[in-house]
């Protein structure tokens, strides 16, 4: 398993400066303790950020005083992206320039690094995602997380999915097929707190110094299972999570959902739709994210449906009553609530 907290210690004052001007910040202040730089975090204009972004010289760590709080490096970069509205693979946009900036020598001149990153970027070139052997899900064992199984998904969705239990890593597994079946990438939801507060929930998997890893902007979640019910009922809903395609397994309704894993949807996925099971209507069903007397989210949404109007029906899953609470998806509150929002979806016509 690869050490990020050693990659993190090892990272020297002048490496994150060096990352944060790789980012286009240009004035920060070097202190004996911190250096201190723009909340870049969390404003896409470097401009308007003000100087509340510590990074903390003993912890190697940063603090957003603004607004996002503690994150590490590998954090910090993903919220940059996402400030930007930038798609990002986080093998190859967050893992990768920490690393290069790292003086962490043993693994960087260790050759299995530079096979990955030799053929990631081979992979990186071509289209249709390069497949996994399937056989390698074999080292994990097939049980059931009890967080999961409260929160109604149900053993058997999980086994027609394929989920399954890492005990070494302390994950749950969900590889990803595309959607002729063929294994092009090993996700994992992670349970060790220090791992989900300062890398992330959802994470590729590595087993044996091999990544898993994969475009995530090159595929749709759930669609090798969902296509021909897609088909039959002519509708899609696109959340942003595996777990919202394998909670809608579970409702009463024929399961017609995929996910971006992402907070974006791209015409290379939209094509795909269109290939695979031409939907008439496209429902996004995004996390709830707006913040009280704001309207910022719902213009993202608006927009994304308004630009692939030419393709379809689209509409937006926005709750305005507090039917759900922030970050959660539209299904997290069961069938009747997801049904309720449904009905209140806002559609977006084409010009
Ligand atoms: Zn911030």
């Amino acid at each position: 398993m690869i050490d990020y907290k050693g990659i993190i210690d090892n990272l020297r004052d002048e490496d994150i400066i060096h990352l944060m001007e790789h980012f286009g910040v240009r004035n920060y202040k070097n202190t004996e303790n911190a250096i201190i730089f723009p909340t870049i975090c969390h404003n896409s204009n470097i401009e308007e950020a003000s100087l509340k972004l510590y990074y903390y010289k003993d912890t190697h760590l940063f603090y957003c005083y603004t607004e996002c709080g503690g994150q590490s490096i590998f954090k910090l970069i993903e919220h940059i992206y996402q400030a930007r509205g930038q798609e990002y693979d986080w093998y190859k946009d967050v893992f990768l320039p920490v690393l290069d900036c790292s003086n962490f020598r043993e693994l960087k001149n260790s050759e299995s690094y530079h096979q990955l990153r030799d053929n990631y970027r081979k992979k990186n070139r071509e289209i249709n995602l390069p497949e996994f052997n399937k056989g390698v899900l074999d080292v994990f064992f097939k049980i059931y997380p009890e967080q999961w199984i409260e929160e109604g998904i149900s053993k058997e969705t999980m086994e027609k999915f394929g989920i399954c239990f890492s005990f070494s890593q302390n994950k749950i597994i969900i590889p990803h097929y595309d959607a002729e079946n063929r294994l092009v990438g090993i996700r994992g939801r992670a349970l060790d707190e220090w791992e989900v507060e300062n890398l992330g929930k959802y994470m590729p998997v590595q087993i044996e110094k091999k990544w898993y890893a994969h475009k995530l902007s090159l595929n749709l979640y759930g669609l090798n299972e969902t296509k021909e019910n897609i088909k039959k009922t002519g509708t899609v809903f696109i959340f942003e999570s595996e777990k919202s395609v394998l909670k809608m397994e579970d409702f009463d309704c024929i399961n017609c959902a995929v996910a971006v894993c992402g907070s974006t949807l791209n015409k290379f996925q939209i094509n795909l739709l269109v290939k695979e099971c031409h939907p008439r209507n496209f429902v996004i069903c995004f996390d709830k994210e707006e913040k009280a007397g704001e309207d910022k989210y719902f213009s993202k949404l608006y927009k994304m449906c308004k630009k692939y109007s030419l393709y379809g029906n689209f509409s937006f899953i926005y709750d305005t009553e507090n039917l759900l609470d922030m970050k959660d998806s539209p299904v997290d509150k069961g069938e009747d609530i997801f049904n309720k929002l449904l009905s209140r979806r806002v559609i977006v016509n084409a010009d």
